[in-house]
């Protein structure tokens, strides 16, 4: 058993009421580590540390953060295989994606971020006819607190880490209850490296009447960027308003998937299906509504569902595996209840629906790649976020029907459409009300550009400039000149 502290101040401590939980492995469901329950003192404390730290750091300049950030990349790309492992430990997502996508990428938000806040700069407005020269001066907003989900727990705690603190936050990090370990490493690399103490701290523990709640509603916390579900959203924004924070907020989806008659099969079906199968569909960005062009909608259809059973779901530590366990026993329920629910609303179950539990994977969390047709897009199955490896197609004829299906929802997150037409693309692009539109491709991400959500799916938006706008207050400063 891994015990996993709070890292307060540079140090790695017990909650102050000596309280913890255990982080449970969906392989198997059996205990991998005694995490500290952090509750309101804990973050009192965090804050403090991070409030102490923020003078010095803030000032810093950001040369010398960058100095500290690369070597935070550094060190999680040395220690990149443990880390690989305890992700894929705590929460089931393949390690080969472990190794190739999630640890390189949290590395690669350190060094993008650490870079990019040295590039910054800021607007000037000069008025030489009235002597009026006014420019923009950028302030990083203070103590951050850093609310991260269970899905890409590492990937998405340093896309929220490395901007705050390359722009110059401080920050107090709470993340998900479920999979705590490598936001604890990452504590671990920040000692090694030796960031000053209270400049990155880690309160673990869970949300409401919890460290994550705590967060929300201290006083002297500027900022909250949380990602996580829409509902979680909410209570949050209600919680935050009395101080008045700055709010960021990346949160769920249910984006449609447009396969065009003139697609690319081979690059349709092959990105359709990495769309809602990677991360066993626990992606908020997965294309979860799959729409089909009818003349192509039986071959798409047959093809989709032929790759779907051939997806090797397995032991995650496994190299080979392409699929592992749903994060807990509870969400693995509620998945199965949703393929319950599709059935009676009347899709077709076409391939899958199964919980696996054959010899050892009886004891985890293991689902088969399900695939239903025959959905209608005001089905709750088709307006609910499922967060499983569960497709609903539904055909359409006209793209502009698919545009209407598309934004029949209360999110807006992402979408991809396949065709090889120009025109379809551009059109399909600026009619879906999503914060990111995929043509012809999947997860490809740009970090300089744009991510959020429309609707229920965010507030706000981070990446590049957007992040600069987050982390930092801009003040205009007016100076007049004698004429
Ligand atoms: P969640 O909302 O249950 O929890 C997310 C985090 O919020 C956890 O750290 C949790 O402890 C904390 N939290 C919960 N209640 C809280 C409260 N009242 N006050 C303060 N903190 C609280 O979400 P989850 O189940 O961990 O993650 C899955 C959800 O996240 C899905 O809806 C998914 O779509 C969304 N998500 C969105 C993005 C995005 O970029 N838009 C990325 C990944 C996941």
């Amino acid at each position: 058993m891994r015990q996993v502290e709070h890292f307060i101040g540079g140090r790695f401590v017990d909650s102050v009421d000596g309280r913890t939980f255990e982080s449970i492995s969906p392989i198997d469901n059996r205990a991998i580590a005694t995490v500290a329950e952090g509750g309101a003192a804990d973050v009192e404390k965090a804050v403090k540390a991070a409030r102490n730290a923020f003078e010095s750091w803030s000032t810093m300049a950001p040369s010398e953060r960058k100095r500290f950030l690369l070597a935070v990349a550094d060190r999680i790309e040395e220690r990149a295989d443990e880390l690989a492992e305890w992700e894929t430990r705590d929460m089931g997502k393949p390690i080969s994606d472990a190794k190739t996508k999630d640890v390189p990428r949290a590395a690669y938000n350190f060094r993008f971020f650490a870079e990019y806040a040295c590039q910054v700069g800021s607007k000037a407005w000069d008025r030489p006819w009235d002597g009026v020269f006014t420019y923009e001066l950028r302030e990083p907003v203070g103590v951050v607190g850093a609310i991260s989900p269970w899905n890409f727990p590492l990937m998405l705690l340093t896309w929220k880490v490395a901007p705050a603190l390359a722009f110059g936050c401080t920050v107090v990090a709470k993340p998900a209850e479920q999979s705590p370990i490598t936001a604890s490493i990452l504590a671990e690399i920040f000692a090694e490296v030796d960031v000053p103490p209270g400049v990155f701290n880690v309160v673990h523990g869970f949300g409401p009447d919890s460290a994550g709640e705590a967060l929300t509603v201290h006083p002297d916390v500027d900022a909250i960027t949380f990602t996580g579900e829409s509902a979680t959203g909410r209570i949050i924004m209600a919680k935050a308003a009395p101080t008045l924070k700055k709010l960021s907020f990346e949160m769920g989806g249910k984006s449609a998937n447009i396969v065009c008659a003139d697609a690319d099969l081979d690059a349709a079906v092959a990105g359709s299906i990495r769309g809602i199968f990677t991360n066993q569909g626990e992606v908020c960005l997965a294309g979860s509504r799959l729409l089909v062009q009818r003349p192509i909608y039986d071959e798409f259809v047959s093809r989709f569902v032929e790759r779907a059973e051939s997806i090797r779901v397995g032991n995650p530590l496994s190299p080979d595996t392409e699929m592992g366990p749903l994060v807990s026993a509870e969400h693995l329920d509620k998945v199965l209840s949703y393929i319950e629910l599709a059935q009676q609303e009347g899709a077709k179950l076409v391939t899958g629906g199964r919980r696996l539990d054959d010899g050892p994977l009886a004891e985890g969390n293991y689902l088969q790649p399900t695939v239903f047709t025959d959905a209608d897009n005001s089905m709750r199955v088709c307006q609910e976020e499922i967060f499983g490896p569960v497709e609903m197609i539904m055909p359409f004829e006209e793209v502009d029907e698919a545009i209407r299906i598309a934004n029949e929802s209360r999110f807006g997150l992402a979408g991809m459409v396949w065709t090889r037409d120009l025109d379809t693309a551009h059109r399909v692009a600026r009619g879906v009300k999503t914060g990111t539109m995929w043509v012809n491709c999947f997860f490809v991400r740009d970090l300089r550009a744009p991510f959020g959500g429309y609707k229920d799916s965010g507030l706000g938006r981070e990446g590049g400039d957007y992040s600069y706008d987050f982390f930092t207050e801009a003040k205009a400063v007016v100076i007049k000149f004698p004429r």
